[in-house]
């Protein structure tokens, strides 16, 4: 691998494990966050429920007060006939009404809108003779409807919740009752919730807050005109009404509830809750008011887990990452050492198939060579040949023209004696050349029986004048008589002609020249041993004696080849030659060959 492929592949593997890491960080966010938004979301929407109803049931316990007040004979008298004592009455009543039923106060407007009897009438601050016209809840009650409104009082600047109710005369509203209730009590008990929870009225204005210092401020901005008419109407008795800060970040789920962003100052954190930061935010409309109820759960550490939950899944990511580029590396590797193992069993073929064609080519060579070894020999003999055949030939010459002139005297006995001896020539001439083409020929290869004793014979056949010449008498001892060996008779002739020839040459000036051949069965071999009493092998002889082209003979008295294409021959046949020097002078040669059955032999 070069450096750039390495450093490609590792920022490869680098922006893999990367991507990796990114895309299950940001799912892992992802999820973290939604899955606490949604617990975060129920358990808001339970509170809202809860600060519901006990907000609704506070409100309800007051509602049917002014109602029933409207339904007092006494009360009805007093607006209708009037009279100083009726008005004591009332007011005594309406101080003790109000002192049992835990409300702020209790009172009774004309139909102009002038409060004629109050549970506070005994008061330094008292209502009695107020113009309480201006209060929307007057005008409602009046249209004979249920009047409710929050509002801050103008005499004492209480805030508090106004329910009213039409006095009616014959289905004629002549005055109006109305119950003001403080809802501090509920504030009270919500300042230990875990969230933050707070009321808005119609205009928008936190009216009630489980943090304090949030009540009358605004969760949107106030326009200057609204402001103006609030001021005049003296709704909250002319509060400055400031925003509260609250900054939307993104509606979630179906859009009832929205992310929101609270930035408040250090002396609010005295609250059990958190006060500034993100929150989720959910609202619900108050059931017979315009008022909203909202919730605001803190994120508190959602996001920190959330994003705890990111860097969890970044490292997962990572690991996987690796994971796969080992694997990948794993699949490579073993992929390239698939691939080695078929290069390396290519080569293997290769290298099989070369050594075969070498081994035919070296085969040829070697069939060539035996093929060259026999020719040389004929060569060799070529001179004895000529004379073997010239001789024959000048007999018949001599014998043909006898015969002829045998006839032409009348003599036909004698005639015929001479073409018996023609005949008998002829056929020893034949005898000669059909053992010579026999020779010459090239063998197929094909072990088959052979028997021993004939090859033996046709080798001295071959080699017949040399023996004569030297007058040598070869002593052949066949033990049994029809042991045959597992070659080819060619072959087996041109191996014993090489060897016998050695040694005709071997006794070359021997006193007493002796050449011994001798068969006998060893196991499953059938060993052949030639052996003559020259002057046998030298140590340094007899290492290089079966080595091509050695020879110790003059230039044109041998190639050196006999021997080492006999032992090749010997071997093609699944056996051995060797040759052995023996302690009374002369060399053994020992030709062991497979042993045939001897009723298999075929004629060569
Ligand atoms: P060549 O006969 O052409 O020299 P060979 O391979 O037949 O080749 O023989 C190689 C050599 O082995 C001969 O030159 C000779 O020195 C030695 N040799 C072979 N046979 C005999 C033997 N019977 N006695 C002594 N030396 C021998």
């Amino acid at each position: 691998m070069t450096q750039r492929h390495a450093q490609r592949s590792l920022a490869l593997m680098l922006t893999v494990i990367l991507a990796a890491a990114l895309t299950l960080s940001f799912i892992g966010f992802k999820v973290s966050e939604g899955t606490s938004l949604a617990y975060l979301a129920d358990r808001g929407r339970q509170r809202l429920d809860l600060y519901e109803t006990s907000l609704e049931r506070e409100i309800d316990k007051y509602a049917f007060f002014p109602a029933t007040l409207g339904l007092e004979r006494d009360v009805v008298d007093l607006l209708v006939n009037g009279g100083e004592d009726q008005r004591r009455r009332i007011n005594r009543y309406l101080s003790e009404l109000n002192k049992r039923a835990g409300s702020l106060s209790i009172y009774v407007l004309d139909s102009r809108g002038h409060v004629i009897a109050a549970s506070n009438w005994d008061q330094p601050d008292s209502f009695i003779g107020e113009d309480l016209s201006y209060r929307p809840y007057f005008h409602d009650a009046m249209a004979k409807r249920t009047g409710r409104f929050f509002g801050i009082g103008t005499t004492r600047g209480q805030p508090g919740y106004y329910l009213a109710s039409p006095i009616l005369v014959d289905e004629h509203a002549m005055g109006v009752a109305v119950v003001k209730v403080s809802l501090e009590q509920l504030e009270t008990s919500w300042s230990t919730v875990e969230a933050p929870v707070l009321v808005t009225d119609e205009n928008g204005v936190v009216i009630l807050a489980s943090v304090p210092s949030w009540k009358f401020t605004t969760l949107t901005p106030l326009s200057e005109e609204r402001r103006r008419d609030l001021a005049q109407s003296l709704h909250y008795n002319a509060r400055p009404l400031p925003p509260l800060g609250l900054k939307s970040l993104g509606v979630v789920g179906f859009g009832a509830d929205e992310i929101v962003q609270l930035v408040r100052p250090e002396a609010e954190a005295s609250q059990a809750f958190p006060v500034s930061g993100l929150f989720l935010s959910q609202s619900a409309p108050l059931r017979g008011t315009d008022w909203r109820l909202t919730v605001l759960s803190p994120f508190g550490d959602l996001r920190t887990m959330a994003w705890l939950n990111a860097a969890l899944a970044a490292a997962g990511g990572v690991i996987l990452g690796v994971a796969m580029i080992a694997l990948y590396q794993l699949r490579v590797r073993t992929w390239e050492r698939l691939r080695a193992r078929e290069a390396l069993q290519r080569a293997h073929d290769e290298l099989e198939r070369k050594v075969e064609e070498r081994t035919r080519t070296l085969k040829e060579a070697q069939d060539e060579l035996v093929h060259a070894g026999k020719l040389a020999v004929i060569g060799q003999m070529s001179a004895g040949l000529a004379h073997e055949l010239n001789q024959p030939l000048a007999a018949l010459h001599t014998l043909s023209d006898n015969a002829v002139k045998f006839m032409q005297r009348g003599l036909p006995g004698e005639a015929e004696s001479n073409l018996k001896l023609i005949s008998e020539l002829v056929t020893h001439m034949g005898t000669l050349t059909s053992q010579l083409k026999s020779f010459a020929r090239k063998s197929t290869g094909m072990p088959r029986p052979v028997d021993v004793r004939r090859s033996m014979e046709n080798a001295l056949f071959f080699l017949d004048r040399r023996l004569s010449q030297r007058s040598i008498r070869p002593e052949i001892d066949v033990e049994p008589d029809d042991l045959a060996v597992l070659a080819d008779a060619n072959r087996l002739e041109q191996i014993l002609v090489n060897l016998l020839a050695n040694a005709i040459d071997a006794v070359e000036g021997v006193e007493e020249p002796r050449l011994h051949l001798s068969v006998r069965r060893d196991g499953a071999r059938v060993r052949i041993e030639v052996r003559d009493n020259g002057p046998g092998l030298s140590q340094s002889v007899r290492s290089r004696l079966f080595e091509p082209f050695f020879t110790t003979k003059d230039s044109g008295g041998g190639l050196g080849l006999g021997l080492a294409i006999s032992a090749g021959i010997a071997r093609d046949f699944g056996g051995s030659l060797s040759a052995l020097d023996i302690d009374d002078g002369g060399a053994l040669f020992v030709l062991e060959l497979p042993s045939a059955l001897a009723s298999e032999t075929i004629d060569a």
